[in-house]
């Protein structure tokens, strides 16, 4: 998809956070606090990103999840802002959707910290 047909489809902000590394505001998306039992997937491209029963609460504002569909996630290294973090981004599209910490405090160590706006929800009905 290229820029023009990226901006048609996305929001402004859907599209700042995807294709500019943007961050939502902590405590603003509407998947912090969301529990239902499901799929979280790309915003950009549809792909299947996160299943829900990995989600947990990490108290830092954004949806966190233990981890990622095989296979779903790139992770890239990120220096910027002097830090020395790993972004991930979809594997299919390349949409920027967070970063991956090691502090994470299920058993994988994990933590994912992925902006809502760069997810929807595919509810499971079964
Ligand atoms: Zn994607």
């Amino acid at each position: 998809m290229n820029k023009v047909e990226l901006k048609w489809k996305l929001t402004p902000e859907e599209y700042h956070v995807t294709q500019e590394k943007g961050t939502e505001a902590p405590f603003s998306g509407e998947f912090v606090n969301h529990h239902e039992k499901g799929m979280y997937t790309c915003v950009v491209c549809g792909s299947p990103l996160f299943p829900s029963d990995v989600k947990f609460d990490s108290g830092t504002g954004w949806p966190s999840f233990a981890d990622a569909l095989p296979n779903a996630i790139k992770h890239v290294p990120d220096a910027t802002n002097g830090m020395s973090r790993t972004e991930i981004t979809c594997a299919n599209c390349g949409a920027h959707l967070g970063h991956v910490f090691d502090d994470g405090p299920t058993e994988t160590g994990k933590r994912y910290c992925v902006n809502s706006v760069c997810m929807e929800f595919e509810k499971k009905n079964r």
